[in-house]
Protein backbone atom coordinates (compact mmCIF):
# COMPACT_ATOMS: atom_id res chain seq x y z
CA UNK A 1 0.00 0.00 0.00
CA UNK A 2 1.58 3.66 -1.43
CA UNK A 3 1.15 6.64 1.32
CA UNK A 4 0.82 9.99 0.87
CA UNK A 5 0.90 12.90 3.45
CA UNK A 6 -1.43 16.22 1.99
CA UNK A 7 -2.72 18.90 3.25
CA UNK A 8 -6.40 19.78 2.29
CA UNK A 9 -9.84 21.08 2.58
CA UNK A 10 -13.00 19.24 2.90
CA UNK A 11 -15.65 20.81 0.10
CA UNK A 12 -18.67 18.75 1.20
CA UNK A 13 -19.56 15.54 3.16
CA UNK A 14 -21.05 12.68 1.09
CA UNK A 15 -24.51 10.69 1.48
CA UNK A 16 -22.40 8.20 4.02
CA UNK A 17 -21.07 11.14 6.44
CA UNK A 18 -17.63 10.98 4.54
CA UNK A 19 -15.78 14.32 4.08
CA UNK A 20 -14.45 14.63 0.67
CA UNK A 21 -11.65 16.59 -0.49
CA UNK A 22 -10.66 17.26 -3.85
CA UNK A 23 -7.12 16.20 -4.35
CA UNK A 24 -5.61 16.69 -7.97
CA UNK A 25 -8.94 16.13 -9.40
CA UNK A 26 -9.73 13.38 -7.61
CA UNK A 27 -12.45 13.66 -5.20
CA UNK A 28 -11.42 11.27 -2.50
CA UNK A 29 -13.43 10.58 0.91
CA UNK A 30 -12.19 11.25 4.54
CA UNK A 31 -14.23 9.79 7.16
CA UNK A 32 -14.31 12.16 10.66
CA UNK A 33 -14.02 15.34 8.50
CA UNK A 34 -16.48 18.52 8.38
CA UNK A 35 -17.50 20.57 5.75
CA UNK A 36 -15.30 23.38 5.58
CA UNK A 37 -12.45 22.16 7.77
CA UNK A 38 -8.55 21.42 7.24
CA UNK A 39 -6.50 18.74 8.08
CA UNK A 40 -3.26 16.63 7.42
CA UNK A 41 -4.36 13.79 5.53
CA UNK A 42 -2.72 10.75 4.48
CA UNK A 43 -3.96 9.30 1.56
CA UNK A 44 -4.23 5.32 1.16
CA UNK A 45 -4.25 3.86 -2.18
CA UNK A 46 -4.83 0.01 -1.97
CA UNK A 47 -5.73 -1.52 -5.69
CA UNK A 48 -8.41 0.51 -7.28
CA UNK A 49 -9.15 2.11 -3.75
CA UNK A 50 -8.04 5.35 -2.92
CA UNK A 51 -9.52 7.07 0.44
CA UNK A 52 -7.98 9.73 3.14
CA UNK A 53 -7.42 9.33 6.96
CA UNK A 54 -7.00 12.34 9.00
CA UNK A 55 -3.80 12.83 10.81
CA UNK A 56 -4.44 15.97 12.23
CA UNK A 57 -6.72 18.89 12.12
CA UNK A 58 -5.89 22.59 11.07
CA UNK A 59 -8.96 24.23 11.19
CA UNK A 60 -12.04 23.02 13.03
CA UNK A 61 -15.83 23.16 12.02
CA UNK A 62 -17.76 25.09 14.77
CA UNK A 63 -20.39 22.17 13.99
CA UNK A 64 -17.89 19.66 15.83
CA UNK A 65 -18.72 17.43 19.06
CA UNK A 66 -16.79 15.73 21.44
CA UNK A 67 -17.72 11.82 20.33
CA UNK A 68 -19.81 10.42 23.20
CA UNK A 69 -18.31 6.82 22.47
CA UNK A 70 -14.42 6.36 23.48
CA UNK A 71 -14.26 3.86 20.47
CA UNK A 72 -15.77 5.86 17.70
CA UNK A 73 -12.59 6.63 15.58
CA UNK A 74 -11.57 3.25 15.08
CA UNK A 75 -15.10 1.23 15.19
CA UNK A 76 -16.79 1.54 11.94
CA UNK A 77 -20.06 1.71 12.96
CA UNK A 78 -21.02 5.09 13.73
CA UNK A 79 -19.97 7.59 11.14
CA UNK A 80 -21.31 10.98 12.49
CA UNK A 81 -20.63 11.17 16.30
CA UNK A 82 -18.17 13.78 15.40
CA UNK A 83 -20.98 16.24 14.81
CA UNK A 84 -23.19 18.13 17.26
CA UNK A 85 -27.16 16.98 17.63
CA UNK A 86 -28.19 19.66 15.59
CA UNK A 87 -25.79 18.92 12.77
CA UNK A 88 -26.54 15.20 12.44
CA UNK A 89 -29.94 16.02 11.97
CA UNK A 90 -29.14 18.79 8.92
CA UNK A 91 -26.82 16.36 7.41
CA UNK A 92 -29.58 14.02 6.79
CA UNK A 93 -32.52 16.36 6.21
CA UNK A 94 -29.96 17.52 3.66
CA UNK A 95 -29.03 14.64 2.07
CA UNK A 96 -32.30 13.87 1.56
CA UNK A 97 -32.53 16.98 -0.14
CA UNK A 98 -30.16 16.86 -2.50
CA UNK A 99 -31.83 13.12 -3.63
CA UNK A 100 -35.37 13.72 -3.71
CA UNK A 101 -36.44 17.45 -3.71
CA UNK A 102 -36.62 17.03 -7.57
CA UNK A 103 -39.48 14.52 -7.10
CA UNK A 104 -41.55 16.85 -4.80
CA UNK A 105 -41.56 18.01 -1.41
CA UNK A 106 -39.28 16.84 1.71
CA UNK A 107 -40.89 17.70 4.89
CA UNK A 108 -39.03 18.18 7.85
CA UNK A 109 -36.85 15.14 9.51
CA UNK A 110 -38.49 13.61 12.41
CA UNK A 111 -36.02 13.66 14.81
CA UNK A 112 -35.77 10.94 18.23
CA UNK A 113 -35.31 13.33 21.06
CA UNK A 114 -33.01 10.87 23.16
CA UNK A 115 -30.36 9.41 20.58
CA UNK A 116 -28.39 7.00 22.58
CA UNK A 117 -28.89 3.38 23.80
CA UNK A 118 -31.34 2.87 21.03
CA UNK A 119 -30.56 -0.01 19.37
CA UNK A 120 -32.97 -3.00 20.39
CA UNK A 121 -30.25 -5.29 18.74
CA UNK A 122 -26.73 -6.17 18.91
CA UNK A 123 -24.14 -8.07 16.89
CA UNK A 124 -20.58 -8.79 18.43
CA UNK A 125 -17.94 -10.83 16.86
CA UNK A 126 -15.37 -12.80 18.78
CA UNK A 127 -11.76 -13.50 18.13
CA UNK A 128 -8.10 -13.76 19.79
CA UNK A 129 -6.18 -10.97 19.36
CA UNK A 130 -2.26 -11.15 20.80
CA UNK A 131 -3.41 -14.11 23.33
CA UNK A 132 -6.11 -12.60 24.56
CA UNK A 133 -10.17 -13.26 23.43
CA UNK A 134 -11.56 -9.91 22.68
CA UNK A 135 -14.73 -9.06 21.36
CA UNK A 136 -16.48 -6.23 19.18
CA UNK A 137 -17.15 -5.43 15.85
CA UNK A 138 -15.17 -4.76 12.44
CA UNK A 139 -13.78 -1.60 12.32
CA UNK A 140 -14.58 0.19 9.04
CA UNK A 141 -12.89 -0.79 5.66
CA UNK A 142 -11.19 -3.68 7.62
CA UNK A 143 -11.18 -7.12 8.75
CA UNK A 144 -10.16 -5.88 11.97
CA UNK A 145 -11.59 -6.25 15.16
CA UNK A 146 -12.63 -3.18 17.47
CA UNK A 147 -12.45 -4.88 20.69
CA UNK A 148 -15.75 -3.31 23.25
CA UNK A 149 -17.34 -3.26 26.32
CA UNK A 150 -19.96 -1.22 25.42
CA UNK A 151 -21.33 0.49 22.48
CA UNK A 152 -23.96 3.99 23.00
CA UNK A 153 -26.38 3.05 20.56
CA UNK A 154 -27.15 -0.33 21.60
CA UNK A 155 -28.97 -1.62 24.23
CA UNK A 156 -27.48 -1.80 27.40
CA UNK A 157 -28.61 -5.52 28.51
CA UNK A 158 -27.51 -6.68 24.64
CA UNK A 159 -23.83 -4.99 25.21
CA UNK A 160 -23.93 -6.64 28.90
CA UNK A 161 -24.80 -10.23 27.57
CA UNK A 162 -21.91 -10.01 24.88
CA UNK A 163 -19.13 -9.56 27.67
CA UNK A 164 -20.57 -11.73 30.03
CA UNK A 165 -20.12 -14.21 27.00
CA UNK A 166 -16.57 -12.91 25.96
CA UNK A 167 -15.67 -13.65 29.85
CA UNK A 168 -17.10 -16.48 30.11
CA UNK A 169 -15.22 -18.47 27.61
CA UNK A 170 -12.09 -19.11 29.05
CA UNK A 171 -13.58 -21.18 31.80
CA UNK A 172 -15.30 -23.12 29.44
CA UNK A 173 -12.18 -23.83 27.05
CA UNK A 174 -14.10 -22.30 24.64
CA UNK A 175 -12.19 -20.09 21.45
CA UNK A 176 -13.59 -17.72 19.57
CA UNK A 177 -13.14 -18.90 15.81
CA UNK A 178 -10.47 -17.90 13.56
CA UNK A 179 -11.16 -17.27 10.47
CA UNK A 180 -7.55 -17.52 9.06
CA UNK A 181 -6.98 -21.15 10.59
CA UNK A 182 -10.76 -22.37 10.36
CA UNK A 183 -10.20 -23.30 14.10
CA UNK A 184 -12.45 -22.30 17.27
CA UNK A 185 -15.64 -22.30 18.05
CA UNK A 186 -17.82 -19.36 18.60
CA UNK A 187 -18.34 -16.75 15.94
CA UNK A 188 -20.19 -14.09 16.85
CA UNK A 189 -23.32 -13.74 19.18
CA UNK A 190 -26.89 -11.61 18.39
CA UNK A 191 -28.85 -10.93 21.15
CA UNK A 192 -32.20 -8.68 20.11
CA UNK A 193 -34.87 -6.99 23.39
CA UNK A 194 -38.06 -6.78 22.78
CA UNK A 195 -38.12 -2.23 23.39
CA UNK A 196 -41.97 -2.86 25.12
CA UNK A 197 -41.56 -6.31 26.49
CA UNK A 198 -38.33 -6.77 27.35
CA UNK A 199 -38.02 -10.40 26.16
CA UNK A 200 -34.68 -10.96 25.00
CA UNK A 201 -33.41 -13.35 22.63
CA UNK A 202 -29.51 -14.40 22.05
CA UNK A 203 -28.26 -16.52 19.22
CA UNK A 204 -24.56 -17.70 19.72
CA UNK A 205 -23.03 -18.41 16.05
CA UNK A 206 -20.81 -20.86 16.08
CA UNK A 207 -18.54 -22.82 14.05
CA UNK A 208 -19.12 -26.25 14.94
CA UNK A 209 -22.50 -28.22 16.70
CA UNK A 210 -19.82 -30.25 18.95
CA UNK A 211 -20.38 -27.75 22.46
CA UNK A 212 -18.60 -29.43 25.39
CA UNK A 213 -19.94 -28.49 28.79
CA UNK A 214 -23.12 -27.19 26.85
CA UNK A 215 -25.45 -27.67 29.61
CA UNK A 216 -23.14 -26.03 32.19
CA UNK A 217 -22.65 -23.22 29.41
CA UNK A 218 -26.72 -22.43 29.40
CA UNK A 219 -26.83 -22.65 33.18
CA UNK A 220 -23.97 -19.88 34.32
CA UNK A 221 -25.35 -18.10 31.25
CA UNK A 222 -29.06 -18.05 32.86
CA UNK A 223 -27.60 -17.59 36.60
CA UNK A 224 -25.89 -14.15 35.17
CA UNK A 225 -28.65 -13.26 33.08
CA UNK A 226 -31.74 -14.10 34.38
CA UNK A 227 -33.45 -11.51 31.80
CA UNK A 228 -32.85 -13.57 29.00
CA UNK A 229 -36.18 -15.43 27.90
CA UNK A 230 -34.66 -17.64 25.07
CA UNK A 231 -31.16 -19.13 24.07
CA UNK A 232 -30.60 -20.56 20.31
CA UNK A 233 -27.18 -22.22 18.16
CA UNK A 234 -26.78 -21.26 15.00
CA UNK A 235 -24.59 -23.29 13.47
CA UNK A 236 -22.50 -21.55 10.70
CA UNK A 237 -19.48 -23.45 9.68
CA UNK A 238 -18.89 -21.66 6.24
CA UNK A 239 -16.18 -19.32 5.37
CA UNK A 240 -18.03 -16.22 4.70
CA UNK A 241 -19.23 -13.24 5.92
CA UNK A 242 -22.59 -13.95 6.40
CA UNK A 243 -23.54 -13.87 10.35
CA UNK A 244 -26.17 -16.78 10.27
CA UNK A 245 -25.85 -20.16 9.33
CA UNK A 246 -28.31 -22.70 8.30
CA UNK A 247 -28.78 -24.47 11.27
CA UNK A 248 -30.54 -23.51 14.10
CA UNK A 249 -31.51 -25.51 17.34
CA UNK A 250 -33.25 -24.01 20.60
CA UNK A 251 -31.30 -24.20 23.36
CA UNK A 252 -34.49 -23.24 25.67
CA UNK A 253 -37.21 -20.72 25.12
CA UNK A 254 -39.42 -20.10 22.18
CA UNK A 255 -36.93 -19.65 19.96
CA UNK A 256 -38.28 -16.00 19.62
CA UNK A 257 -39.39 -13.01 21.20
CA UNK A 258 -41.95 -10.17 21.04
CA UNK A 259 -42.71 -6.86 20.78
CA UNK A 260 -44.99 -4.64 20.37
CA UNK A 261 -45.43 -1.99 17.61
CA UNK A 262 -48.71 0.48 17.04
CA UNK A 263 -50.52 -1.52 19.71
CA UNK A 264 -49.98 -4.89 18.31
CA UNK A 265 -47.50 -7.93 19.26
CA UNK A 266 -45.07 -9.08 16.82
CA UNK A 267 -43.25 -12.08 17.19
CA UNK A 268 -39.66 -12.41 16.01
CA UNK A 269 -36.83 -15.05 14.76
CA UNK A 270 -33.65 -14.68 14.52
CA UNK A 271 -33.35 -14.94 10.59
CA UNK A 272 -36.05 -12.01 11.02
CA UNK A 273 -35.83 -8.55 9.58
CA UNK A 274 -37.45 -6.20 12.70
CA UNK A 275 -36.17 -2.48 12.75
CA UNK A 276 -33.66 -1.74 15.83
CA UNK A 277 -35.87 1.39 16.73
CA UNK A 278 -39.04 0.54 17.69
CA UNK A 279 -39.87 3.94 19.12
CA UNK A 280 -39.20 5.91 15.78
CA UNK A 281 -40.34 3.05 13.92
CA UNK A 282 -43.78 3.31 15.49
CA UNK A 283 -43.65 7.16 13.60
CA UNK A 284 -42.27 5.76 10.25
CA UNK A 285 -45.60 3.35 10.09
CA UNK A 286 -48.07 5.97 11.30
CA UNK A 287 -46.98 7.84 8.59
CA UNK A 288 -46.77 4.90 6.45
CA UNK A 289 -50.09 4.12 6.72
CA UNK A 290 -51.25 7.20 6.78
CA UNK A 291 -49.93 8.20 3.53
CA UNK A 292 -52.04 4.80 2.60
CA UNK A 293 -55.13 7.25 2.81
CA UNK A 294 -57.40 4.21 3.82
CA UNK A 295 -60.77 4.00 4.53
CA UNK A 296 -61.60 0.48 5.02
CA UNK A 297 -62.45 -0.26 1.48
CA UNK A 298 -58.51 -0.63 0.28
CA UNK A 299 -57.00 -3.70 -1.29
CA UNK A 300 -53.60 -3.58 -0.43
CA UNK A 301 -50.19 -5.32 -1.20
CA UNK A 302 -47.36 -4.90 1.49
CA UNK A 303 -44.39 -5.78 -0.67
CA UNK A 304 -40.91 -6.74 1.64
CA UNK A 305 -42.92 -7.11 4.42
CA UNK A 306 -41.21 -9.12 6.61
CA UNK A 307 -42.79 -10.50 9.48
CA UNK A 308 -46.06 -8.73 8.49
CA UNK A 309 -45.94 -5.30 10.76
CA UNK A 310 -46.77 -2.50 8.39
CA UNK A 311 -49.60 -5.39 6.54
CA UNK A 312 -51.20 -5.58 10.22
CA UNK A 313 -51.24 -2.21 10.99
CA UNK A 314 -52.62 -1.40 7.69
CA UNK A 315 -54.52 -4.48 7.80
CA UNK A 316 -56.94 -2.69 10.87
CA UNK A 317 -58.01 0.20 8.42
CA UNK A 318 -58.47 -1.40 5.05
CA UNK A 319 -60.19 -4.57 3.65
CA UNK A 320 -57.92 -6.97 2.63
CA UNK A 321 -53.94 -7.10 2.84
CA UNK A 322 -51.17 -9.35 0.80
CA UNK A 323 -47.74 -9.42 2.25
CA UNK A 324 -45.15 -11.04 0.46
CA UNK A 325 -41.57 -11.69 1.22
CA UNK A 326 -38.81 -13.63 0.50
CA UNK A 327 -37.69 -14.56 3.86
CA UNK A 328 -39.65 -18.03 4.94
CA UNK A 329 -38.94 -17.24 8.60
CA UNK A 330 -40.50 -13.85 8.54
CA UNK A 331 -43.53 -15.22 6.84
CA UNK A 332 -43.83 -17.97 9.09
CA UNK A 333 -43.49 -14.70 11.92
CA UNK A 334 -45.89 -12.83 9.54
CA UNK A 335 -48.79 -15.45 9.51
CA UNK A 336 -48.81 -16.47 13.51
CA UNK A 337 -49.01 -12.06 13.80
CA UNK A 338 -51.84 -12.00 12.11
CA UNK A 339 -53.61 -15.23 14.08
CA UNK A 340 -52.04 -13.57 17.65
CA UNK A 341 -53.67 -10.35 16.78
CA UNK A 342 -56.45 -11.72 15.65
CA UNK A 343 -56.34 -10.42 12.32
CA UNK A 344 -58.44 -11.90 9.72
CA UNK A 345 -57.66 -9.99 6.49
CA UNK A 346 -54.37 -10.51 6.12
CA UNK A 347 -53.02 -13.22 3.52
CA UNK A 348 -48.58 -13.65 3.53
CA UNK A 349 -46.82 -15.33 0.57
CA UNK A 350 -43.63 -16.45 0.43
CA UNK A 351 -41.73 -15.16 -2.88
CA UNK A 352 -39.71 -13.13 -4.83
CA UNK A 353 -41.88 -9.40 -4.56
CA UNK A 354 -40.78 -8.79 -8.38
CA UNK A 355 -42.15 -12.22 -9.50
CA UNK A 356 -44.94 -11.99 -7.08
CA UNK A 357 -46.09 -8.57 -8.32
CA UNK A 358 -45.35 -9.83 -12.08
CA UNK A 359 -48.12 -12.48 -11.65
CA UNK A 360 -50.36 -9.88 -9.51
CA UNK A 361 -50.47 -8.21 -13.08
CA UNK A 362 -50.52 -11.17 -15.47
CA UNK A 363 -53.82 -12.05 -13.71
CA UNK A 364 -55.41 -8.55 -13.85
CA UNK A 365 -55.68 -8.21 -9.81
CA UNK A 366 -57.04 -4.97 -8.73
CA UNK A 367 -55.13 -3.20 -6.14
CA UNK A 368 -55.87 0.23 -4.67
CA UNK A 369 -52.52 1.02 -2.83
CA UNK A 370 -48.96 -0.50 -2.78
CA UNK A 371 -46.51 -0.42 -0.31
CA UNK A 372 -43.56 -1.42 -0.55
CA UNK A 373 -40.36 -1.24 2.02
CA UNK A 374 -37.12 -3.29 0.23
CA UNK A 375 -33.61 -3.71 1.17
CA UNK A 376 -30.94 -1.01 0.53
CA UNK A 377 -30.63 -2.19 -2.73
CA UNK A 378 -34.29 -1.04 -3.64
CA UNK A 379 -37.01 -2.40 -5.89
CA UNK A 380 -35.92 -3.83 -9.59
CA UNK A 381 -37.57 -3.44 -12.82
CA UNK A 382 -39.80 -6.13 -12.85
CA UNK A 383 -41.15 -5.09 -9.44
CA UNK A 384 -41.66 -1.33 -10.54
CA UNK A 385 -43.15 -2.44 -14.46
CA UNK A 386 -45.70 -4.64 -12.79
CA UNK A 387 -46.64 -2.10 -10.36
CA UNK A 388 -47.08 0.25 -12.86
CA UNK A 389 -48.96 -2.03 -14.92
CA UNK A 390 -51.51 -2.58 -11.59
CA UNK A 391 -52.19 0.83 -11.81
CA UNK A 392 -53.16 1.46 -7.84
CA UNK A 393 -54.05 4.67 -6.78
CA UNK A 394 -51.21 5.31 -3.77
CA UNK A 395 -48.39 4.17 -3.77
CA UNK A 396 -46.24 4.30 -0.23
CA UNK A 397 -42.66 3.84 -0.44
CA UNK A 398 -40.42 3.26 2.56
CA UNK A 399 -36.59 2.84 2.03
CA UNK A 400 -33.93 2.66 4.48
CA UNK A 401 -31.07 4.28 1.22
CA UNK A 402 -32.24 7.72 -0.24
CA UNK A 403 -30.03 6.77 -3.46
CA UNK A 404 -32.07 3.90 -4.61
CA UNK A 405 -35.22 5.52 -3.36
CA UNK A 406 -33.72 8.55 -6.21
CA UNK A 407 -33.99 5.90 -9.08
CA UNK A 408 -36.69 4.01 -8.11
CA UNK A 409 -38.86 7.22 -7.91
CA UNK A 410 -37.24 8.92 -11.48
CA UNK A 411 -38.97 5.27 -12.61
CA UNK A 412 -42.16 5.85 -11.19
CA UNK A 413 -42.92 9.57 -11.74
CA UNK A 414 -41.54 9.45 -15.37
CA UNK A 415 -44.53 6.82 -16.06
CA UNK A 416 -47.56 8.42 -14.26
CA UNK A 417 -47.27 9.03 -10.62
CA UNK A 418 -46.76 11.67 -8.73
CA UNK A 419 -45.02 12.24 -5.34
CA UNK A 420 -46.98 14.19 -2.77
CA UNK A 421 -44.96 14.03 0.42
CA UNK A 422 -41.50 12.92 1.29
CA UNK A 423 -41.09 12.38 5.08
CA UNK A 424 -37.75 11.74 6.64
CA UNK A 425 -37.61 9.84 10.05
CA UNK A 426 -34.73 9.39 12.05
CA UNK A 427 -34.33 5.76 13.05
CA UNK A 428 -30.60 5.67 13.35
CA UNK A 429 -28.95 8.77 15.46
CA UNK A 430 -25.46 9.03 14.98
CA UNK A 431 -24.88 6.91 11.75
CA UNK A 432 -25.50 8.09 8.27
CA UNK A 433 -28.76 6.10 7.62
CA UNK A 434 -32.28 7.81 7.30
CA UNK A 435 -35.79 6.11 6.78
CA UNK A 436 -37.82 7.72 4.30
CA UNK A 437 -41.38 7.30 3.37
CA UNK A 438 -42.88 8.85 0.32
CA UNK A 439 -46.32 9.39 -0.89
CA UNK A 440 -46.98 8.48 -4.80
CA UNK A 441 -50.31 9.18 -6.74
CA UNK A 442 -51.63 7.94 -9.87
CA UNK A 443 -52.09 10.94 -12.44
CA UNK A 444 -55.76 9.99 -14.15
CA UNK A 445 -54.64 9.00 -17.75
CA UNK A 446 -50.82 9.21 -17.44
CA UNK A 447 -49.77 5.86 -15.99
CA UNK A 448 -47.49 4.06 -19.54
CA UNK A 449 -47.55 0.11 -18.79
CA UNK A 450 -44.71 -1.79 -20.51
CA UNK A 451 -45.48 -5.39 -21.74
CA UNK A 452 -43.68 -7.90 -19.55
CA UNK A 453 -42.69 -11.53 -19.25
CA UNK A 454 -44.60 -13.72 -17.39
CA UNK A 455 -43.95 -15.16 -14.07
CA UNK A 456 -40.97 -16.95 -13.20
CA UNK A 457 -41.96 -18.87 -10.17
CA UNK A 458 -44.82 -20.92 -10.66
CA UNK A 459 -47.85 -20.05 -8.75
CA UNK A 460 -47.44 -17.75 -5.58
CA UNK A 461 -51.02 -18.21 -4.79
CA UNK A 462 -51.97 -16.22 -1.48
CA UNK A 463 -53.18 -18.57 0.94
CA UNK A 464 -56.88 -18.07 1.66
CA UNK A 465 -58.15 -15.81 3.70
CA UNK A 466 -58.48 -17.91 6.63
CA UNK A 467 -55.91 -18.27 9.20
CA UNK A 468 -56.73 -21.97 9.83
CA UNK A 469 -54.99 -22.29 6.15
CA UNK A 470 -51.36 -22.32 7.27
CA UNK A 471 -50.58 -20.30 3.71
CA UNK A 472 -47.58 -21.14 2.28
CA UNK A 473 -45.84 -24.89 3.10
CA UNK A 474 -42.22 -24.14 4.17
CA UNK A 475 -39.90 -26.65 2.14
CA UNK A 476 -38.58 -29.37 3.59
CA UNK A 477 -35.20 -27.95 2.74
CA UNK A 478 -35.57 -24.56 5.06
CA UNK A 479 -36.81 -26.82 8.44
CA UNK A 480 -35.17 -25.70 11.83
CA UNK A 481 -33.14 -28.62 12.28
CA UNK A 482 -32.62 -30.52 15.68
CA UNK A 483 -29.46 -30.87 16.07
CA UNK A 484 -27.09 -33.07 18.25
CA UNK A 485 -24.74 -31.50 20.31
N1 LIG B 1 -41.50 -4.15 6.00
C1 LIG B 1 -40.75 -4.94 6.95
C2 LIG B 1 -39.44 -5.47 6.41
C3 LIG B 1 -38.58 -4.48 5.68
S1 LIG B 1 -36.91 -5.00 5.40
C4 LIG B 1 -40.54 -4.20 8.23
O1 LIG B 1 -40.68 -2.98 8.26
O2 LIG B 1 -40.21 -4.83 9.23
C5 LIG B 1 -36.93 -5.67 3.81
C6 LIG B 1 -37.48 -7.07 3.75
O3 LIG B 1 -37.43 -7.48 2.39
C7 LIG B 1 -36.71 -8.13 4.54
O4 LIG B 1 -37.60 -8.81 5.38
C8 LIG B 1 -36.14 -9.07 3.45
O5 LIG B 1 -36.11 -10.42 3.86
C9 LIG B 1 -37.14 -8.86 2.33
N2 LIG B 1 -36.68 -9.12 0.96
C10 LIG B 1 -35.44 -8.92 0.45
N3 LIG B 1 -35.44 -9.19 -0.87
C11 LIG B 1 -36.70 -9.56 -1.20
C12 LIG B 1 -37.33 -9.95 -2.42
N4 LIG B 1 -36.66 -10.02 -3.56
N5 LIG B 1 -38.64 -10.25 -2.38
C13 LIG B 1 -39.35 -10.20 -1.22
N6 LIG B 1 -38.80 -9.83 -0.05
C14 LIG B 1 -37.50 -9.52 -0.03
Amino acid sequence: MKKEIIKARCTHMDEEGNGVINYKGTLIQVPHLIEGEEGVIQIHRHKEQVFGRLVEMTQKSPLRAEPPCPYYYTCGGCQLQHLKTDAQNAFKQQTVEKLLSPFGPVEALITMPDPLRYRNKSHTTYAVNRGAIVSGIYEARSHRLTSIDQCMIQNEQADAIGLTIRKMLPSFKLMPYDEDSGQGFLRHVLVRVGHYSKQVMVVLVVATPVFPSKNNFIQKLKTLHPEITTLLLNVNNRRTSMVLGHDEQVLFGKGYIEDTLCGLTFRLSPKSFYQVNPPQTQILYGKAVEFAGLTGKERIIDAYCGIGTISLIAAQKAKEVIGVELNEDAVRDAIANAKTNSIKNTRFVKGDAGEFMVQMAVQGEIFDVVLLDPPRSGSDERFLNSLINLMPSRIVYVSCNPVTLARDLKILTKRGYKVETIQPVDLFPMTYHVETVVKLVRQMGSVIRTEISPPIISSPKPAPLNHKDRGPKKPHKGRVKKMRG
